[in-house]
């Protein structure tokens, strides 16, 4: 069992989870799965001021979202006060640190060399004299960030550190201390951030970068996942749907790339697409009304025609209640372009003729199905001298509001007869 893989996933509760963090996390997840390992959670929560239970709950229901799943865990930093001290004491008996009141203070020795060998990076050298004393216990007596993060991978039996650039400045505080402690030291792999599409720090200026929002919003977190474990891996021969479960069988860390990967959401909403497309009507409808994406008195049987008929049109579920906003309400708005085509149309006389008499055939049509309508549209453009499409276009904008949707025969069959007939009216007039 020694050379069993343990991972862990460290947030500190004092914020929403991050796209970034989650990234993280999901590595650390794979490569657990990968090698039969172990993932193991720990919450940095020495921060007493800021680390707040809504934001640790936050993170945990994100976690399983994503389907990362933990196997041991979660443990707290803040009950762990007293097995910190212990190591800080060990440090100052061997003359390793001096104390500053109630505070413990680890003693850095300059002009010596720190090579860490890094799995994405290869060796980072560092020099002491860019290292000031490092606190190990505050005066307050809870432990630093640094040090509390060493005892407890080292407790924890953490064979690889798996975690963002951002903390490549601690590594080598860190490794003093394993040093010092005569602790074995564990791999460290340090992922490149992940940037925004213009290539700058990703942040709000860039669009949501809490998971919480994406979850909120109706993403599916098989896409989710599938999308951000793409940053940072490939799965070769230009595939880019993996599940994550997929992905836990063929990735390893040493595949981790040293390259910045951009957070581009269209790309993500691509993926929620592809993966929406994959899932039955009926699972996509639970998920669009669990959204609350459907408020209506809808029978079902007519709200699973209109998932079908939309499900490969849309990539959010955002999307989805854009699209077919007309179907759930007469009040549905008109977006301004569609207006203007449907105002050119109608001023054409022929135009509006045959759109009238469209309007009068379709009421008096026995049966109303979509082959039906084609035949009708089709025939009243003949006979007006028009092509199809000067009938199709402005019916399209009458009933839904919008130059684009699905196709407009099997709207209309959907919407039903009194409903088309009343907007066509409407914009007749
Ligand atoms: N708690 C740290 C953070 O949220 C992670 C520390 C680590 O991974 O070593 O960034």
């Amino acid at each position: 069992m020694k050379n069993q893989v343990r991972v862990r996933f460290a947030p500190s509760p004092t914020g929403f989870l991050h796209l970034g963090s989650a990234r993280t996390a999901l590595f650390n997840w794979l490569y657990a799965r990968h090698t039969g390992g172990k993932l193991i959670l720990r919450i940095e929560d020495t921060d007493k001021e800021r680390s707040k239970k809504e934001f640790l709950d936050e993170i945990l229901d994100d976690l399983k979202w994503l389907g990362i799943n933990w196997d041991e865990g979660p443990i707290y930093q803040s009950q762990r006060v007293s097995t910190y001290k212990e190591y800080a004491l060990k440090l100052l008996d061997k003359g390793l640190a001096y104390k500053e009141g109630e505070a413990i203070i680890f003693k850095v020795e300059k002009s010596h060399e720190i090579k860490i060998d890094d799995i994405v990076h290869g060796e980072i050298i560092f020099n002491t004299d860019e290292i000031k004393d490092q606190v190990l216990i505050k005066s307050n007596g809870l432990a630093a960030y640094n040090f509390a993060c060493v005892i407890d991978d080292h407790e924890m039996g953490i064979t690889h550190i798996i975690r963002g650039d951002d903390h490549v400045s601690n590594t080598p505080k860190q490794v003093l201390f394993y040093k010092a402690l005569n602790l074995e030291l564990p791999k460290f792999a340090h992922m490149p951030l992940m940037m925004g599409k213009d290539g700058s720090k990703l942040s709000k200026r860039h669009g949501a970068v809490a998971v919480s929002e994406y979850r909120n919003e109706g993403f599916l977190p098989e896409a989710m996942a599938n999308y951000l474990l793409l940053l940072g891996w490939s799965p070769g021969e230009g595939k880019e749907i993996i599940t994550s479960v997929e992905a836990a069988k063929l990735f390893t860390v040493e595949d981790l790339g040293n390259v910045q990967a951009k957070f581009d959401v269209d790309k993500l909403k691509w993926i929620n697409g592809e993966y929406i497309r994959n899932k039955s009507t009926k699972d996509l409808l639970a998920l669009l009304k669990n959204a609350g994406k459907i408020k209506s008195d809808i029978s079902a049987a007519q709200l699973e025609k209109i998932v079908e008929l939309y499900k490969t049109r849309f990539r959010t579920f955002d999307e989805f209640e854009e699209l077919t906003k007309c179907f759930f309400t007469d009040d549905f708005p008109m977006d301004e372009k569609a207006q203007k085509k449907l105002d050119k149309h109608l001023k054409d006389t022929e135009t509006k003729k045959a759109l009238s008499e469209f309007k009068d055939e379709l009421q008096k049509l026995q049966n109303y199905n979509k082959e039906e309508i084609e035949k009708l549209c089709r025939s009243t453009a003949e006979k007006y001298g028009l092509k199809p499409a000067a009938v199709i276009h402005p019916t399209r904008v009458a009933i839904s509001g919008m130059t684009r949707g699905a196709g407009l025969f099997e709207m209309m069959e959907l919407l039903g007869k009194s409903k088309v007939t009343e907007r066509l009216t409407k914009v007749l007039k």
